[in-house]
């Protein structure tokens, strides 16, 4: 009897340690935005992390996403999508599943106030509004980041310098939590940040347009670490 406790107790322990151990569960969605091939590097390499890409319109079409994976990295940059894809996306925030909303993913469904002012915590302005002008954007600008949360996706990373795109003029929820800054003029200022959204964990990365963003070192370290937090480890 002992001994067949001893063996059960064993199994669970083995199970619990190869749950702990298994990969965090991926689905990186692209499409409407083209990019440099070097944006895969970010997701290989690591034992943890077990990524698919999946390029619009597929992405949301497929069933349930719950089901199949622990976060969403978001790399698209599109505006339309149906009913019931916009239904799989809630369902899957609403379950707690993780999010990652990368560069030009910031773009994504100005129209849907849920998905900007509640999840990511800030909009692309495609016109001026009443306060604010339109969102603008600058290529190849080099920046100083430095981090202003000390927080599990920021770990490793005291300041970064990196040639990379800027936006500025987004509108920025005032419940986002930024993680890093930078005090280029043609930035808004925060260039990674929590999103207000309580029921599931969100990063958002401003950075990342091209090759320059996805070879650096704490960028590639910045991005594994906000997978990972966001699937929950
Ligand atoms: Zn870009």
């Amino acid at each position: 009897m002992g001994r067949l406790k001893a063996v059960c107790l064993m199994g669970l322990f083995a199970a619990a340690a190869a749950l702990a151990a298994a990969p965090v569960r991926v689905l990186v969605v692209t499409g409407g935005h083209d990019y440099a091939p070097s944006f895969y590097t970010l997701f290989e390499g690591h034992a943890d992390i077990a990524a698919r890409v999946d390029p619009h319109p597929m992405p949301y079409r497929r069933g349930d996403l719950r089901k199949r994976y622990d976060v969403l990295v978001l790399y698209d940059s599109v505006q339309e999508i149906s009913e019931a894809e916009r239904q799989n996306l809630e369902d899957f925030l609403e379950s707690g599943k993780g999010l990652v909303v990368l560069h030009h993913a910031l773009v994504n469904y100005a129209d849907w106030s849920w998905w900007c002012e509640e999840v990511v915590g800030a909009r692309w302005l495609w016109k001026p509004t009443a306060t604010q002008a339109k969102t603008t954007w600058k290529h190849d600008v080099v920046q100083k980041v430095y981090r202003v949360l000390d927080h599990p996706v920021t770990r490793g990373i005291e300041r970064m310098d990196i040639l990379d795109e800027t936006y500025k003029g987004l509108w920025l929820s005032p419940r986002i939590r930024v993680l890093l800054r930078t005090d280029e003029a043609s930035s808004d200022g925060p260039v990674a940040w929590i999103g207000p959204y309580e029921k599931s964990r969100v990063v958002v990365i401003q950075l990342g347009h091209g090759r320059e963003a996805h070879l650096h070192p704490d960028y590639q370290k910045l991005v594994r670490n906000a997978i990972l937090w966001a699937g929950g480890r």
